[in-house]
């Protein structure tokens, strides 16, 4: 299964930065985010408890 960026949805596997964390808040959700989205201070929501975070 092809990780995707959380903001963009783009496929990671086609970046070669990026960032991969568990949401802070529950802890259960993989965040994945591109460089671009990193570099552009996008915003993602956590899919299971909708935290935001930079
Ligand atoms: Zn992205
Ligand atoms: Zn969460």
């Amino acid at each position: 299964m092809a990780k995707k960026c959380t903001s963009c949805g783009t496929e990671i596997s086609a970046e070669k930065n990026f960032s991969c964390f568990k949401c802070p808040s529950c802890g259960e959700v993989e965040i994945v985010r591109c460089d671009r989205c990193k570099m552009n201070v996008v915003q993602y929501v956590c899919g299971k408890c909708g935290f935001k975070g930079p």
